[in-house]
């Protein structure tokens, strides 16, 4: 989703920092190191709500350099690429409210719709990172399930099938994710 143009370097706020409460270390494609030397990257946390804990509990994270993020890109149908940047600009345009500056007011409100994630059953918070700095721009995001799913429909089976693969080859399933299965159409590269 490669859609920022300028990108302000600040402190990696506490909310990104992965569920050890550490940066993200490496990309979850090749491996390689983000933090040493510093790489710009894009991380990505999606939370689910179950009706036994307050807090919403992260289904999956990981983080992902820039190189591999450009080369599963660089796959992705035309028409689906196409899709859904027409999907994000037709929301983008929608929205009555400015984009807000407050990072933490972004990371609680959907981006495409605006509703705020209180409401939401399942959503991603998506943001870039630069070793132990965070890039703001578009970024930091969230994103509900219920505008997943709309932009869904706009993506051909081959994007999905694709999506599906990293996250089948890159989350086999660790035993606490063995009753919820990990969803490509999560991935926002
Ligand atoms: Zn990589």
């Amino acid at each position: 989703m490669n859609f920022f143009l300028f990108e302000d370097e600040v402190e990696m706020p506490d909310e990104l920092l992965n569920e050890d409460g550490q940066l993200f270390s490496h990309c979850k494609q090749c491996h390689q190191s983000l933090q040493d030397p510093a790489q710009p990257y894009t991380l990505e946390k999606v939370f689910k709500r179950y009706p036994n804990t307050e807090k919403p509990q992260v289904l999956f994270e990981y983080a992902i350099c820039d190189t591999c993020a450009g080369e599963i890109r660089g796959e992705f149908s035309e028409e689906s690429a196409a899709n859904m940047q027409g999907y994000f600009a037709e929301k983008l345009e929608a929205r009555e409210e400015e984009f807000s500056e407050d990072i933490h007011h972004r990371m609680q409100h959907c981006m495409l719709l605006g509703s705020p994630l209180a409401e939401e059953q399942e959503y991603a918070v998506v943001a870039r990172g630069n070793g132990s700095k965070m890039l703001q721009s578009q970024y930091p995001f969230a994103i509900s399930v219920t505008a997943m799913d709309e932009m869904q429909e706009l993506i051909s089976e081959k994007t999905r099938d694709l999506l599906d693969d990293f996250v089948g080859k890159n989350f086999p399933g660790p035993p606490e994710f063995e009753t919820v299965p990990v969803d490509g159409k999560w991935v926002l590269v």
